[in-house]
């Protein structure tokens, strides 16, 4: 699904909104359009560059950034749909420290895993089995959440990058995981 990164008038990264929706914020004056793809969508009366990034003409408060919340399709996303173990296509769900062995069900303890992998640690330690985890796994930053189900947008790149120096633990660092998964 192919969506533009809504900014705040701020420049902070505020959400990803279907295509349709940003062109309706920037015809209805509520946004404008800070990049656009080239693509040019024609409607009977005019023509509107389709926009990849939109900028809120008006400041919103945002009252809190909410956590992400730990669901399978959250944590395939952040780990790049690679198993953390092997690499090749994860499928599944893994607990690190296995829940028979005290694990909690929390963004730290959790990495996608292929059914191979998953099937061979069983209720076993990672210490146990000499295995090791390329990445530590935590709690993406919430923008990577609201992101979930959209194909990345190169152009998002930018701002997203200028908006984490602010924010130390800012989508960056959760995308940069993300990449050093699927690599
Ligand atoms: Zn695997």
């Amino acid at each position: 699904m192919s969506g533009a990164l809504v900014l705040n008038a701020t420049y902070e990264p505020l959400c990803v909104v279907p295509l349709r929706r940003a062109i309706v914020l920037v015809l209805a004056e509520k946004a404008v359009v800070v990049e656009s793809a080239g693509a040019v969508l024609h409607s009977a009366r005019l023509a509107i560059q389709a926009p990849t990034v939109v900028r809120l003409s008006r400041f919103v408060r945002v009252p809190y950034r909410s956590r992400v919340p730990l669901t399978r399709r959250a944590v395939m996303h952040r780990d790049g749909l690679r198993c953390a173990y092997c690499q090749h296509r994860a499928d599944t769900i893994d607990h690190v420290v296995p829940r028979s062995r005290g694990g909690k069900h929390e963004w730290v303890n959790v990495v996608a895993a292929c059914a191979t992998c998953n099937h061979r640690k069983a209720d076993r330690l990672l210490a146990e089995l000499g295995w090791s985890l390329p990445f530590t796994p935590k709690e993406p930053a919430g923008f990577v959440g609201l992101a979930v189900g959209y194909v990345r947008d190169p152009a998002w790149e930018p701002y997203l990058d200028a908006w984490s120096h602010r924010d130390a633990r800012g989508a960056r660092d959760a995308w940069n995981d993300g990449d050093r998964v699927a690599s």
